[in-house]
């Protein structure tokens, strides 16, 4: 069979790093995005050591490191005990290139690689094109889409898709999307007040406390964002109504004074892994494979992970080395699909649950805890190790 392209549905981080990395392995890509251009909505800001490794790799790194804000600590952190743990990522420095955590928005990472694809000979972006269906047989796929000057369709040796946690692809397959949906909607307010003048020694990214709530504090591009969970059945109106932010942010720093308010977001949180990430030529990769709460900041680090041990693959294939690709994606599958449930969900529903403990005796052994394991080198390493997902990427290789 003549090997045609590699077609990849949605221009989000994961659909772009499959497209640079694909497109500069030589293999040629038409990239569909339903958008009439990039999305520059406000979702993830902290990209972990291994993902700045990988974007290195691809050359795109350094720009976005020069975009973007270098954090090598972070805190957890008490309303009413102050600083519990103070992580030095430093610990990591034999183990990543990047021993960081960049606050940068996802948007500057896909503006960078389009700009990269835009001169890239092999690589065919179409924006306006929203992807519905796929049809697969024994030579390629058949991708549907819609156009502004109506149906149309595009055939590709393989489809990736990345359109997000919504995926019509994933729907139209057939493929389950088993997990929960928590039953309150998390808030985020970003303001430019600087609540570092009032939280002491307070670093770029932290997770906070208190005995009946917590919140998290994430600074990027010159704002502190605030993201808050709410209350079962409180409404999108109601939380984002002027005077519900004003309170909610002067509960945790009260100025007594308004906050300027810079973006609002109210959104439903899940949990979620697709029940397979490969059928036949169709990939899942990203959101449309797996979706969590973002405690953590392991969404699209774990989607740009996907990205690249799938592409990986694929080029193995395309240059003629692992056979029909059957066994070779089915790696990918194995690899992968584990380390969503075994890890990610795990480890982002654990945040979860520490922060909102509000057992008196529970949170003082939690603290306690994280308080031991900061203060021993070793212990801490382990913990970074965990947390920048450097342990579920070998994890992930030694299931290959
Ligand atoms: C508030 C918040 C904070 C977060 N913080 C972090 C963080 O700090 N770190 C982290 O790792 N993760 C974080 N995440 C998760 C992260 O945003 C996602 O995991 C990430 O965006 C997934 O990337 P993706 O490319 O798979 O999907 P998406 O970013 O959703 O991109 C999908 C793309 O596909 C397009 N599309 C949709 N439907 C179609 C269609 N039918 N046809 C064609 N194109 C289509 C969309 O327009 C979009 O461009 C956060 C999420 C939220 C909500």
């Amino acid at each position: 069979m003549a090997q045609n392209r590699v077609v990849i549905a949605g221009a989000g981080p994961v659909g772009c790093v499959s497209a640079l990395y694909l497109a500069r392995a030589g293999i040629p890509v038409t990239l569909l995005e339903a958008g009439d251009d990039l999305e520059l909505d406000l979702r993830a800001s902290t990209f972990h050591p291994p993902t700045l490794d990988m974007l290195d790799e691809l050359g795109v790194a350094n720009e976005l490191i020069e975009q973007g804000l270098v954090c090598p600590r972070w805190q957890y952190r008490d309303t009413e005990e102050g600083i519990i743990a103070d992580w030095n990522l430093g610990l990591l420095s034999n183990y990543t290139r990047h021993p960081y955590r960049l606050q940068a928005e996802q948007f500057r990472l896909t503006q960078i690689i389009m700009r990269r694809l835009e001169k890239m000979p092999g690589a065919d972006v179409r924006f306006g094109c929203r992807v519905s269906g796929a049809k697969q047989d024994g030579n390629g796929v058949t991708v549907d889409c819609q156009t502004a000057l109506g149906s149309d369709s595009v055939r590709g040796t393989y489809l990736i898709a990345a359109e997000g946690g919504s995926s019509p692809i994933r729907k139209t397959q057939g493929i389950a999307f088993d997990g929960l949906t928590f039953p309150e909607m998390w808030l985020i307010v970003s303001t430019p007040f600087d609540f570092s003048q009032f939280f002491e020694e307070l670093t770029p990214i932290a997770y906070v406390s208190e005995p009946d709530d917590w919140f998290v504090f994430v600074y990027v591009s010159g704002l502190w964002r605030v993201l808050v969970p709410t209350k079962s059945g409180d409404t999108p109106e109601k939380i984002l109504d002027e005077k519900y932010l004003q309170a909610r942010l002067q509960r945790i720093c009260p100025t007594g004074r308004q906050y300027e308010i810079a973006h609002k977001t109210a959104y439903t949180v899940h949990q979620r892994v697709a029940e397979t990430y490969v059928h036949g030529r169709i990939f899942l990769a990203g959101d449309a494979a797996h979706i969590n709460n973002p405690l953590g900041g392991m969404g699209m680090n774990g989607g740009i992970h996907d990205a690249v041990n799938l592409c990986q693959k694929i080029v193995h294939v395309w240059s003629g080395q692992a056979g029909d690709g059957r066994a070779e994606f089915s790696k990918y599958d194995a690899q992968r699909r584990p380390i969503a449930h075994e890890y990610v969900q795990q480890a982002t529903i654990q945040n979860k649950q520490m922060l909102e403990e509000q057992d008196g005796d529970a949170r003082k052994k939690r603290h306690e805890n994280l308080r031991r394991t900061a203060a021993d080198p070793d212990a801490a390493r382990e913990y970074l190790m965990n947390s920048s997902m450097i342990r579920a990427l070998e994890k992930a290789d030694a299931l290959g």
